[in-house]
């Protein structure tokens, strides 16, 4: 049976490059929070969401996301930003982009925590790797990631803990 959710998600052909087909997860945020929360929570085992203290979310669409769900689930959030944003002390990660590469960073004075990443699509996986080694050197553990959409076609085995809500 189709996701109830894919009902809120737009296919744009050929944005931001032509030839990618681009998933816009924003029509969720059009008040279908409870069920994109819900959903969010049932993908995770129930042991490792009551073991998290923090969730951290990725820059951008991955802190709306965790926001959501910190929120409803009263833990602390840690944000993953891009390169230049958060005040220094900082840990900083580099990763592979089809040309070219980017860098994204953590905070580096953060308590130890048991962590879950959360982004909304895995697409070739750089991005939430480079964010879970992030998560190491600041001395977080993380217990795994939730992506909303992974598009398992676009990467191969990250050796990465991680749940999905939905898969194209
Ligand atoms: P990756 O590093 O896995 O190649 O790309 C994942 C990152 O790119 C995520 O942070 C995600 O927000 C963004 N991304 C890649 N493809 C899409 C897409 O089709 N839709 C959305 N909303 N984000 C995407």
């Amino acid at each position: 049976m189709t996701h109830p959710l894919w009902e809120h998600i737009r296919t744009v052909p050929d944005f931001p490059k032509s030839g990618i087909e681009f998933y816009d997860i924003t029509p969720l945020l059009n008040g279908h929070h409870d069920k994109l929360i819900d959903a969010m929570i049932a993908a995770v085992p129930a042991d490792v969401m009551a073991d998290t203290d923090a969730i951290v979310g990725i820059e951008s669409r991955g802190f709306v996301l965790a926001s959501l769900l910190a929120v409803r689930l009263n833990k602390k959030l840690i944000l993953v930003r891009k390169a230049g944003k958060l005040p220094p002390p900082v840990h900083a990660q580099s990763y592979g982009l089809e040309y070219g590469q980017d860098t994204l960073e953590i905070s580096a004075e953060l308590e130890p925590a048991k962590v879950l990443i959360i982004d909304d699509v895995l697409a070739t996986g750089g991005t939430l790797k480079a964010a879970h080694s992030l998560c190491v050197k600041a001395n977080l553990t993380p217990l795994g990631s939730l992506v909303l959409l992974d598009l398992p076609a676009l990467h191969g085995d990250l050796g990465l803990t991680y749940w999905t809500v939905l898969e194209k």
